[in-house]
């Protein structure tokens, strides 16, 4: 069977920067649901159309269609007192609203002071060119419950 609109496919994956180090190393498939759906980048969907079990595949995802361009405007100082008293580190992750639109965005902490606190809500991999590696494990139809929930169900994908 041959990936296309409708099918539910399984891959392993391996996500490398543009130095060659490992990012992301699917240790189990990951299965999504074909055709549009949002469930991987689109790149990466086109390059798998009509694909079969054994297949691979390896896409340069420019930063525009993989986690976006890095915005200088996503960064935020705020006040130290506005943050939890203990615990507070760089690295720690938040959701947050971000200024001016209606859209929760998250953030991660990239630098304390004894009074102001550096968030940065562009995703860590924001402006990076990234070279993804996938093998295709598993070709199968997607059922109604699958194409009505526009997501792959079972082991590898979606858990009700
Ligand atoms: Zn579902």
């Amino acid at each position: 069977m041959n990936i296309a609109k409708n099918t539910v496919v399984s891959i392993r994956y391996e996500l490398r920067n543009s130095d060659g180090e490992v990012l992301e190393n699917s240790e189990d498939a990951v299965s999504y649901l074909h055709g549009g759906y949002d469930g991987i980048f689109p790149t990466v969907e086109e390059a798998l159309q009509g694909k079969a079990v054994g297949e691979v595949c390896e896409i340069t995802l420019e930063p525009d269609h993989a986690f976006g361009e890095y915005d200088a405007d996503l960064v935020r100082i705020e006040p130290r007192n506005q943050f939890p008293d203990d615990k507070l580190e760089v690295g720690m992750q938040f959701e947050g609203a971000s200024d001016g639109e209606d859209e929760w965005i998250l953030y991660t902490v990239t630098d304390v002071t004894d009074d102001k606190v550096v968030v940065d809500g562009n995703h860590p991999l924001a402006g990076q060119r990234l070279l993804f590696k996938c093998e295709v494990t598993e070709v199968r139809p997607a059922t109604e419950d699958e194409i009505a929930h526009e997501h792959a169900h079972g082991e590898h994908g979606h858990q009700h």
